[in-house]
């Protein structure tokens, strides 16, 4: 019987609603998927490495990549470039192991069109007072900053109806939970 190809599963959230917390419990989990490391311009926050996070580039060597059709998708967010390299994904995805992409609603709208059986999932705070309540808590954004995530996190949130599944990020263990389950229903789909 043929191999079947990996399943792509893209995740997004809110800045701050816990996605990056949720995505390694996740793969601690199902060490069977793995996560796409994306290409940022931004500056490493605290505890970050490089390779492993992110691959931390140069405004000029992110150029270079979208130039050099390294890239599957970018946007820009708070001021810096995000994107996922092009040639990682799809041989993992040849492969047959399951992917997972951690990018925001402008990204995963573009993925849609290159991928359109991929699985949206979409990661939801239980409010937005506990959405600022955990940015505080990061400490990796100041006031101003806060307020501008806290205010395009509203924007975000109105792209719920283009995902496949709605996980509110409330109780760390029954979100994870919920998110594997996603994950294992999606394995089991016939025909895709
Ligand atoms: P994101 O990657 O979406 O920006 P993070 O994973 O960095 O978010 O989480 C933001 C903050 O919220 C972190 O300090 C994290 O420990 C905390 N956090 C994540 N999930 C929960 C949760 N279910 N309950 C309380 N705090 C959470
Ligand atoms: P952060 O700086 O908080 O790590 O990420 C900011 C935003 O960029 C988050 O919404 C995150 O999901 C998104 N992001 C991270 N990597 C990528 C990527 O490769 N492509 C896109 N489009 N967004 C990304």
């Amino acid at each position: 019987m043929k191999k079947r190809p990996g399943k792509l599963f893209i995740i997004s959230a809110p800045s701050g609603c816990g996605k990056t917390t949720l995505c390694e419990r996740l793969l601690e989990r199902m060490p069977r998927i793995r996560r796409s490391v994306s290409f940022t311009t931004r500056p490493p926050r605290r505890g970050e490495k490089n390779k492993r996070d992110y691959f931390f580039v140069t405004p000029e060597e992110f150029e270079r990549h979208k130039k050099k059709n390294n890239m599957l998708e970018w946007a820009r967010n708070f001021g810096f470039y995000y994107g996922t390299p092009k040639d990682n994904v799809l041989k993992l995805l040849d492969e047959g192991t399951d992917v997972v992409l951690a990018i925001d609603v402008k990204g995963a709208m573009k993925i849609k069109k290159l991928f359109p059986s991929a699985a949206f999932i979409f990661i939801t705070p239980p409010s937005i007072t506990e959405l600022e309540k955990r940015l505080r808590n990061r400490k990796t954004d100041d006031h101003f900053e806060i307020s501008k995530r806290i205010k395009i996190a509203r924007i975000e949130l109105s792209y719920l109806p283009m995902y496949t599944y709605n996980v509110v990020n409330d109780n760390l263990s029954k979100a994870t939970g919920k998110l594997k389950a996603i994950i294992k229903a999606e394995r089991c789909k016939v025909g895709k």
